[in-house]
């Protein structure tokens, strides 16, 4: 468990993290309360450097900061303990899972040969003659039937740790996944990003890469409020999940940051599968509250792209799309924009 305050005790950081809340520009959301109730406890070292160098430079958290904090230092201790956990515990299956099959096998090897042998004593002797021997064969059924009960168990146990398998599989699975849009979070995407940097090959096309941000997202959420701009960030979501698949990965990147990637893809179908969500989202319209609300629409997208270049960093990859993505930012949004391929000789 995280938190092992008492009542007394946490209700004294409530107050405190109330107060510290209270200073800052973000909104007095469950994510602010996290990382201030963190903050003013003292558990969570990393989170108070990085807050404490956050008001050094800028004095006060806002929203985008305020997520950015939850999720990479409360929110993504748990999806990373989770894994951590998550791999150890399967391995731990798998070993039990061999360990009882094999184990069953040589029971049941043994029982059929103390069957074997018991038939052969007891249809070519004469148990009267030799002594002993029908305490040997009462013996040999016992052993039987103990050995029959275990393989009974042993099934029992392979059958518990395959269920136990699929569970902790699952357990990953959602570890990897932001839960508002349905998309791989930042975790998801980093693993599918070196996978696929590790995959990719100088005879085939890509990998390419989509960074998207939301235009404009802190005038949606200020005229409709926050609740809304989720609804918007779930829409994105489900217009990726339904145009991004197969062995491409559609993930959230950070607060209303997107990115896809795309191996084995020539960047102009890249720049096409771009222009494409782009227009998706242009037109998309998303409900302001119940079903009778009014339909909002202006929502836009600006995407980045990048073609990977052979030897270059996951890192160096990623600047250049999110610089692409600036640079449609500046060019007046809504719109996607090519990242240019580096100088042979740049950065040398
Ligand atoms: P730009 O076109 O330059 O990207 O402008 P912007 O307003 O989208 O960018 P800015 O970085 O100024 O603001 C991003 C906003 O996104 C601020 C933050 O409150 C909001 N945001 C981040 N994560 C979430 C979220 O999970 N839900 C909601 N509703 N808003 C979020
Ligand atoms: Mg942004
Ligand atoms: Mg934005």
């Amino acid at each position: 468990m995280r938190y092992r305050h008492s009542t007394a005790q946490s209700a004294e950081y409530l107050r405190l993290a109330l107060k510290r809340m209270a200073q800052q520009e973000a909104s007095l959301h469950p994510a602010s309360y996290a990382i201030w109730y963190e903050y003013v406890a003292g558990i969570n070292p990393d989170l108070q450097v990085a807050i404490d160098s956050r008001l050094t430079v800028a004095g006060r958290l806002d929203d985008e900061t305020t997520y950015g904090l939850y999720s990479r230092h409360v929110a993504g201790l748990d999806a990373q303990a989770a894994l951590r956990i998550g791999d150890s515990v399967s391995h731990l299956v798998d070993q039990v899972a061999e360990s009882a099959v094999a184990a069953g096998d040589h029971a049941g090897r043994f029982g059929s040969s103390l069957e074997r042998w018991g038939e052969s004593l007891s249809g070519a002797s004469d148990a009267g003659l030799v002594p002993g021997l029908a305490d040997i064969l009462r013996g040999t059924r016992d052993m039987q039937q103990a050995i029959n009960t275990l393989r009974g168990r042993l099934d029992e146990s392979t059958r518990e740790a395959q269920q136990l398998r699929q569970e902790v599989v699952r357990a990953r699975e959602e570890a990897l996944i932001d839960a508002l849009t349905g998309l791989a979070n930042r975790k998801g995407f980093d693993r599918a990003l070196s996978f696929c940097m590790q995959e990719a090959s100088t005879d085939a096309p890509g990998p390419c890469l989509l960074m998207i941000d939301l235009d404009h997202f802190k005038r949606l959420n200020d005229g409709h409020g926050h609740l809304f701009g989720d609804r918007v960030l779930a829409t994105i979501g489900q217009i990726l999940r339904a145009n991004v698949k197969g062995k491409d990965t559609a993930a959230r990147y950070g607060g209303e940051e997107f990115a896809v990637i795309l191996p084995q893809t020539p960047r102009g179908g890249a720049v096409g599968l771009a222009e494409a969500l782009r227009a998706m989202v242009a037109n998309c319209r998303v409900r302001r509250g119940g079903s009778n609300d009014a339909l909002i629409g202006n929502i836009s997208v600006s995407i980045g792209v990048a073609d990977h270049v052979a030897g270059e960093s996951a890192a160096d990859f990623i600047g250049r799309a999110d610089r692409a993505l600036y640079a449609a930012k500046v060019q007046g949004r809504n719109r996607v924009s090519l990242a240019p391929r580096p100088q042979p000789d740049a950065g040398k």
